[in-house]
């Protein structure tokens, strides 16, 4: 839940929730130009909190900022801090954080004033949603075209795709959609990266098809081989994930979520599936520092 008792880190000060404002002129509320990111702490077998791969997620963060050519005037290791900071601060339990880096007060027009670029850190409360399988169906709005608006970057503009795949899918009763490329591959869900799985084998669309590059796509992938479980990154045609014996979608805010039927299909095998099992189990283990194949995918934040 978000929490107006916690402080909001704002271009290097902490600033009281409810004082942490911007101006309506603010040139990324008129034009959706900003970048930013979505991190968890995990609470870590040894009672503390811990960030999964903070690195990486702030590596993104500048990625996703290079692509809209606004230089981050902190450094990863400034921002990293700033991070645990405010996570230590805030008593206790597992938390989100929303890193933002957007164009505040400048000109205004659409040659935008590139150098203008603030940047925002907040952290709310987050509980793990209880562990269930999800209905998907099949988005009849595409993914953003990667000529149009790369969906590498993680780009606010290019939610504006994500929340009406997003909300046609809960109006029609389903938990989240699956989004194909223009040229009809499988792309993603609206805030989470799709798997398939056939015969034992674990598939998932490259980023050279138009994905979000996850970062918990990337675990598990690093996961599965770990386990010996052999990966694919190809494109992906849509009647495949009809075929799959498993599907599941992964996520920093869902972590490896079970996918029980696409399109009122459901999978071969019932959800979750020993593969979706076992990777579920994996992550699960590898974020709360149980086993975690790489001491430098946790911070400690106290
Ligand atoms: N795709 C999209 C469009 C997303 O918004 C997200 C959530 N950040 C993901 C995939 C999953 O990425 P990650 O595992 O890094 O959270």
């Amino acid at each position: 839940a978000l929490s107006p008792a916690e402080h909001i880190w704002m271009d290097g000060r902490l600033v009281a929730w409810d004082e942490a404002k911007v101006h309506v002129l603010t040139q990324s509320l008129h034009y959706g130009w900003a970048v930013y990111e979505g991190i968890r702490a995990h609470p870590t077998t040894d009672g503390g909190l811990a960030v999964f791969r903070l690195r990486d997620h702030l590596a993104r963060l500048v990625r996703s900022a290079r692509v809209y050519q606004m230089d981050i005037p902190y450094s990863a290791d400034e921002l990293a801090a700033a991070t645990t900071e405010l996570i230590a601060a805030g008593g206790g339990g597992p938390r989100y954080v929303r890193p933002l880096v957007y164009l505040g007060y400048g000109s205004m027009g659409v040659a935008l004033d590139l150098s203008a670029v603030r940047v925002t850190l907040a952290a709310w409360a987050w509980e793990d949603q209880p562990a269930r399988s999800w209905r998907l169906m099949t988005s009849s709005w595409r993914r953003n075209h990667q000529d149009t608006i790369p969906p590498l970057a993680k780009a606010t503009g290019a939610y504006l795709n994500s929340s009406l795949a997003k909300l046609a899918a809960l109006r029609a009763g389903y938990d989240d959609a699956l989004m194909l490329t223009s040229a009809g591959h499988l792309s993603e869900g609206s805030a989470a990266n799709v798997f398939v799985v056939r015969s034992g084998v674990l598939h998932t669309p490259p980023v050279q098809d138009g994905i979000l590059p996850g970062i918990t796509r990337a675990t598990v992938l690093d996961l599965a081989r770990a386990a010996g479980i052999p990966t694919l990154e190809r494109p992906l045609a849509h009647a495949e994930a009809y075929t799959a014996d498993e599907l599941f979608v992964t996520g920093t805010a869902i972590g490896v979520v079970p996918v029980e039927s696409l399109d009122d299909r459901p999978t071969a095998l019932p959800a979750p599936g020993p593969v979706t099992a076992a990777l579920r189990d994996a992550y699960q283990d590898a974020v709360t520092g149980k086993n975690t194949p790489s001491a430098d995918w946790l911070t400690p934040c106290r």
